[in-house]
């Protein structure tokens, strides 16, 4: 692409963008929002309404307004369809959105083992694909959004090392799904496509922030200016793999003692099931035993939320986010978020904690893979603003 149809894109993209996070705005609004001529604006209204990708408010709500431009401006849920996949070797989830982000169809499928082969994988994904090809053929799709787990490299959509894969070499997703159904594939990790799909929704207003994700394991996405920040190696944000002082359990990466040892959520079942609880099964055990004032359960919570608390006040120490949004299951509690902010505030130096908010988000599962869906929206029409 030259620099003069690059210049060109970016500039459709923000009358898009600009739409999407000013649902109903007028042309002079989007004026306003985006820093374009109105000339501009009125171009790229013309050329994004005859690709279908907005439409006019006015003509939606059934109004009078009749002309060549009507006042007010809607992302066109038929703008396109996207599938989205969340996945681990023992779940796959999928989705199919529209334009506007709302869910057409669902796929779960069964809980499977732990460890996998990777042409087994390939052909869950395929499967899931081709239930949702059932009511939507790839040729009707605009394209397909991966959030997988492991190590990721976003730039070839390989997914580079995932421990419950069996494999030594890195696994061609984006490669194998586009020969597969000939649309285009994006791939990313979990925690990313989440922090992506959190700052499409949240728009401008949300430019600084690191997304930390506590599930199975804990990884870290850091947005700063609307830009997301990707190691010299593709491989920052792992979180959960930094050391605990005075822990010692095998980690899933092999060192023993990580922070995912101490907050993750099979290990958090794990060391309440030592410490005796032998009946809790599942967070949502751990929850209630902490919430009823159950002395393990409260010293398993303490445990965590310090531990977490010291590794996130480094990065905000380093990094200075302004906003922490802490999305997981046990920790979106009431309980966890007062020993959690009681130890950052004890870790963090007082300035950088007073100029810092927190948003806590319960881990909705139904989410995720409509984060793996919105990775569409952002590749092909977001500028890579976040790259
Ligand atoms: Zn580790």
């Amino acid at each position: 692409m030259s620099m003069i149809e690059k210049r060109k894109r970016e500039r459709i993209n923000l009358v898009l963008n600009t739409i999407k996070a000013h649902p109903g705005a007028s042309k002079t609004e989007i004026k306003t929002f985006s820093g374009l001529s109105m000339e501009v604006v009125l171009q790229y209204i013309d050329y994004l309404t005859e690709e279908g990708l907005i439409c006019c408010a006015d003509a939606k709500t059934g109004g009078a307004k009749v002309g060549r431009r009507a006042d007010r401006y809607l992302l066109n849920p038929a703008g396109g369809k996207f599938l989205g996949i969340k996945f681990t070797a023992r779940r796959v989830s999928g989705v199919v959105i529209d334009f506007c982000g709302n869910v057409l169809a669902t796929y779960e499928s069964e809980k499977e083992t732990r460890s996998i082969a990777p042409q087994e994988l390939l052909d869950r994904l395929y499967r899931c694909i081709d239930r949702l090809a059932e009511t939507f053929p790839p040729d009707t799709l605009t394209a397909i959004g991966l959030a997988a787990p492991g190590f990721v490299d976003s730039g070839t959509g390989e997914l580079v090392r995932y421990n419950n894969l069996q494999s030594d070499v890195p696994l061609r997703l984006k490669a194998e799904v586009e020969k597969k159904y000939g649309i285009p594939v994006f791939v990313d990790g979990t925690t990313r496509a989440k922090a992506i799909a959190y700052h499409l929704n949240a728009g401008k207003e949300l430019e600084n922030f690191v997304y930390i994700f506590i599930g199975t394991g804990c990884s870290a996405a850091y947005v700063h200016k609307n830009n997301l920040y990707r190691g010299a190696n593709n491989f920052d944000g792992e979180l959960g793999h930094i050391p605990v002082f005075g822990r010692d359990e095998v980690c899933s990466c092999g060192k023993r003692g990580c922070l995912e040892t101490v907050v993750g959520n099979r290990h958090i079942i794990r060391e309440m099931q030592r410490r005796g609880a032998e009946g809790c099964a599942t967070v949502d055990d751990f929850v209630a035993a902490a919430e009823a004032g159950d002395p393990i359960a409260a010293a398993v919570m303490e445990e965590a939320a310090k531990c977490a608390a010291y590794a996130i006040a480094a990065v905000v120490t380093l990094n200075d986010p302004g906003q922490v949004v802490l999305c997981g299951d046990y920790t979106a509690t009431q309980i966890f978020r007062a020993m959690f902010e009681k130890w950052f505030s004890a870790f963090c130096l007082k300035d950088l904690c007073d100029r810092t908010t927190f948003q806590y988000i319960r881990n909705q599962k139904s989410d995720n893979a409509v984060d793996a869906a919105l990775l569409c929206y952002y590749n092909l029409y977001y500028n890579k603003n976040l790259v």
